[in-house]
């Protein structure tokens, strides 16, 4: 028998090879080989159509120290309209890190249905360390590095690690500034006064536990008295557990960067996040024992939801969880060698380009009501992504079962399967 893989393959890209670029790469190759993908189309989705790198100085506030930092926005596929995914802001950001990350939300977007390629930017610093003036002086420096690049109808950029609706709000600004007019198109994930949506902050937390709830139904069993253990606990791991806290889970543990809390009878999660805004760190939390963030996803849960950053489940730990569901509410938490683990251990693995797709669609709901000047109640748009999310956890689902595949293969053999047929479609120009 032939292998299979064609010799390219095995040629390095160089330009963005890093763990993370490898990770997304093996899981492309994986699924274009099992289904059998048109080799000239599997090659050009291994790359992106744009890499953007930028280099600027940065004032700190004390207006002696100048520093370089390095910023990036890759757009991976233009092929179904703008392009659309996060800027981060976070000590790891680099090209293949960046490159990784825009080809996963390529995936996401053709698996929820929405009319975007995949793109991701971000600058390499540690946002932590600046001051409010800073993150704002960076912010509008990065935006007029990537201004030609970015717009409503081109690349849309929104919230991600690091980033929040204030950055979005810098950018906007920063954009329409240029332009002499307001353009809020321009970024997702704003702040309601200047065009955000209803939802938004909430909404990929919100679409974790949707999947949460479609996977439990589907064998029978309820929200209501199971265990869950969140690692992080921000934007995207508060909103989950808060939701979930409300449909009746117990939420045994959540964490920061420094580590978590634990309680197996379930935490009061309004009482942590006051603790959190009041004192700046989970760390010291009474009435829960602490927990390394390693720990934490060891802990005996019924789903435990990755939702802080990549690369947390590996080949190390991975026979180690004690949970029956990971949902992954971060971008690439799970390793290749660990989902193979996870597979034959019967562990259920939702993958984030599912998992966390509620975030980038209720983005979506937002380019659409701001260039329709309509906007949407709290209600609608909810309403609207959970049957976003219902319907393609269950399309998701349905390919697992026929092709007798992992929920991931069949979320990739979905988003890539629609993806190349549009390519097939709009053919080589020229
Ligand atoms: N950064 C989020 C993600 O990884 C949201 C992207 C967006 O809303 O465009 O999906």
């Amino acid at each position: 028998m032939t292998d299979p893989t064609p010799d390219w393959c095995s040629v390095p890209n160089l330009e963005w090879d890093t763990p993370m670029y490898r990770l997304a790469v093996a899981q492309l190759d994986q699924t274009a080989r099992r289904m059998g993908l048109d080799e000239n189309i599997w090659e050009r989705l291994r790359t992106p159509q744009r890499a953007h790198v930028v280099s600027f100085p940065f004032r700190r506030d004390d207006y002696e120290r100048v520093m370089t930092v390095f910023g990036y926005r890759v757009q991976h596929l233009l092929t179904m309209g703008p392009t659309k995914g996060g800027i981060r802001y976070d000590l790891d950001v680099n090209l293949g890190e960046t490159t990784a990350l825009s080809m996963w939300m390529t995936w996401k977007c053709a698996i929820v249905g929405l009319p975007f390629g995949g793109a991701k930017g971000g600058i390499r610093i540690c946002p932590r360390e600046l001051s409010q003036r800073e993150l704002q002086r960076i912010t509008r420096r990065y935006t007029s590095e990537i201004i030609e690049l970015i717009g409503p109808d081109t690349d849309i950029p929104a919230p991600d690690l690091g980033t929040n609706e204030q950055v979005m709000a810098w950018i906007m600004d920063t954009y329409s500034q240029q332009k002499g007019f307001a353009v809020p198109g321009v970024v997702t994930g704003k702040p309601i006064e200047i065009g955000g949506s209803h939802g938004r902050l909430e909404a990929t937390g919100r679409g974790v536990i949707s999947c949460v709830i479609e996977a439990l139904r589907h064998r029978g069993l309820d929200m209501a008295g199971s265990t869950i253990a969140i690692q992080g606990f921000g934007n995207v791991a508060r909103a989950a557990a808060t939701i979930a806290q409300q449909l009746g889970a117990r939420v045994v543990a959540v964490s920061d960067v420094a580590g978590g809390v634990h309680l197996p009878e379930g935490l009061d999660v309004y009482a942590v996040g006051e603790w959190l805004d009041a004192q700046g760190e989970l760390k010291g939390y009474p009435g829960a024992e602490p927990v390394t963030n390693a720990e934490l996803l060891e802990l005996p849960c019924d789903v435990l939801i990755p939702a802080a950053i990549q690369n947390q489940i590996t080949g190390e730990n991975a026979h180690r969880l004690r949970c029956h569901f990971v949902v992954e509410g971060a971008n690439g938490p799970t390793s290749l060698e660990a989902d193979a683990i996870l597979r034959q251990r019967g562990v259920i693995v939702v993958p984030d380009i599912l998992a966390n797709a509620g975030g980038v669609t209720v983005s979506y709901f937002e380019w659409v009501q701001g260039s329709q000047q309509f906007f949407w109640s709290e209600e609608e748009v909810n309403a609207k992504l959970i049957s976003i999310m219902q319907r393609a956890y269950h399309a998701v689902s349905e390919k697992a079962e026929r092709e007798g595949v992992d929920l991931r293969t069949a979320a990739l053999i979905l988003g890539i399967g629609r993806v190349a047929e549009a390519k097939r479609r709009r053919g080589v120009f020229p």
